[in-house]
């Protein structure tokens, strides 16, 4: 009997968490991660420095048996609190529910558990330093460098998870010798890091518990909360034109430009040039591919399989429901990885397209459309259709980041034929009590199947 010998590429937090299920049903991991270990190093943990966790992401790390260690780096974000020109404030709930909430989360410090968690389960070897570069399907070789010595290493793999994020060496070596295809959208936006730090006894400076936004219809400011009083706020602006990045050169023009679209944040972000010119423009985009397994051997995961823009906060949360689908095949063929990945292919390829779609269509809702009355109106019907009709209507943004059990497929195919509903229903009418319930009725049940 052969003894199988299971890798993953990368250990960020779709690469550590799929650790933790793999190492769950008994199965020995080698896990190679490019980066030093964050644990002991002070480095920073990636792409932004905190993300929203939601209920897809939660009920991944429920059922990997970590969530207990990760609630206390949560914190509840119920809405969005907008902020105008003039800095008044106005809070828009996210559900309609009480219990609907989006929590924000440190990436570094929830990283580190999924890690710690990896390694306690006794089954998974994280190897830091360890870059992969290439994996030949045929001999199943993988190909690495030691960061530290720049030595080769070439190791043998049954099984190997591309878990390598955006920019995958896995999934390159995949393209060439399978074929798959890949579609990069590059986002005309960037962004930029910035922070709102404590107040003078660690207090958060402005509301803890909402997403804020500042949304100025071609671009944006938002902020979520961190533990320790500060805000990681992020700027999300064209690369090109006015006002774009290239268009900021100078300290005064930063200055001016935020004194004149973010007052209100300006007098709260203590270093805005020192940290505008210092930290690094994140580029943004959408990565699609059309298969992410071949011959039962090889398998994509996480951004490696489709990158998404951040505007719906479900890139970490559709990587962790990756991980949780794929346990569920594992549950149900065994060590049968041949059935095992053609079927997490099938069940997974046009969800992370659904989301995909949605996270492009969410940056113009935040940047913009959620200053519209008719917007906002539309939010209130969708309450008071999902209070009347809840075995028919659930608004769309509900289903996407509290309704775990609704692909998003489902998602954003129903979400097209409410949007047509509420156009409707708000043709002619300003304020809810206008709107006309019997013809509602009579559209959410014509129109919209019984949820499953
Ligand atoms: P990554 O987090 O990129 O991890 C990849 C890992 O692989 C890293 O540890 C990396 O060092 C390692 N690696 C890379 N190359 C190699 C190699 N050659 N060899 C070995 N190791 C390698 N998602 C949300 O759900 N909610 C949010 O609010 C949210 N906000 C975001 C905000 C911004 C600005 C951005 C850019 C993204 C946001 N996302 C959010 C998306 C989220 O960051 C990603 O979807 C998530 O990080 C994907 O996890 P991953 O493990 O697949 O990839």
């Amino acid at each position: 009997m052969t003894t199988e010998h299971i890798t993953i590429a990368g250990a960020g937090l779709a690469g550590a968490l799929l650790g933790v299920f793999l190492a769950r049903r008994g199965h020995e991991v080698e896990l190679f991660e490019r980066r030093p270990d964050m644990r002991q190093h002070n480095i920073s943990a990636g792409r932004s420095i905190n993300l929203a966790l939601a209920d897809r992401g939660i009920h991944a790390l429920q059922a990997a048996g970590v969530f207990d260690a990760i609630e206390p780096l949560m914190i509840p974000m119920p809405g969005r609190m907008l902020h105008d020109l003039s800095g008044n404030l106005s809070f828009q709930k996210y559900g309609r529910l009480d219990d609907e909430i989006n929590y924000s989360i440190s990436r570094g410090e929830l990283n580190k558990v999924l890690m710690t968690a990896a390694e306690e389960t006794g089954r998974v070897n994280i190897r830091f330093n360890t870059r992969c570069d290439d994996y030949d399907i045929k001999s199943g070789l993988l190909t690495m460098t030691d960061e530290s010595s720049q030595e080769q290493i070439k190791v043998k793999t049954s099984v190997v998870f591309g878990c390598d994020g955006a920019s995958s060496p896995i999934r390159n070596a995949l393209v060439r010798q399978c074929k798959f295809v890949v579609s990069e959208e590059p986002l005309a936006h960037a962004y930029k890091e910035l922070a709102i730090p404590p107040g003078k006894s660690g207090e958060w400076r402005i509301e803890k518990n909402a997403l804020h936004i500042w949304p100025r219809g071609g671009f944006m400011l938002i902020a979520l909360p961190n533990l320790d009083g500060s805000f990681t706020v992020t700027l999300f602006l064209p690369v090109t034109g006015n006002p774009s990045f290239n268009s900021l050169e100078s300290e005064s023009e930063v200055e001016k430009f935020f004194s004149e679209q973010f007052p209100d944040a300006l007098a709260q972000i203590t270093d805005l040039a020192k940290d505008f010119f210092s930290n690094p423009m994140g580029m943004l985009g959408t990565i699609r591919c059309n298969q992410w397994q071949a011959d039962g051997r090889a398998a994509l995961l996480g951004d490696a399989a489709h990158a998404v823009v951040p505007f719906h906060g479900q890139g970490m949360n559709c990587a962790f429901e990756d991980c949780l689908e794929l346990d569920r095949l594992i549950e149900q063929h065994g060590k049968d990885w041949v059935r095992i990945l053609p079927d997490f292919e099938k069940a997974r390829v046009a969800n992370a397209n659904a989301i995909a779609d949605m996270a492009l269509e969410n940056y113009i809702e935040m940047r913009d459309i959620v200053r519209d009355p008719r917007f906002q109106l539309q939010k209130q019907l969708e309450f008071l259709l999902e209070e009347k009709f809840p075995e028919r209507f659930i608004p769309r943004y509900s289903m996407v980041m509290f309704h775990q059990e609704i692909p998003y497929t489902e998602a954003k195919n129903r979400g097209k034929i409410q949007k047509a509903i509420l156009q409707q229903l708000t043709e002619s009418a300003t304020t809810l009590d206008k709107i006309d319930l019997t013809l509602a009725e009579r559209l959410v049940n014509e129109k919209l199947d019984l949820l499953r």
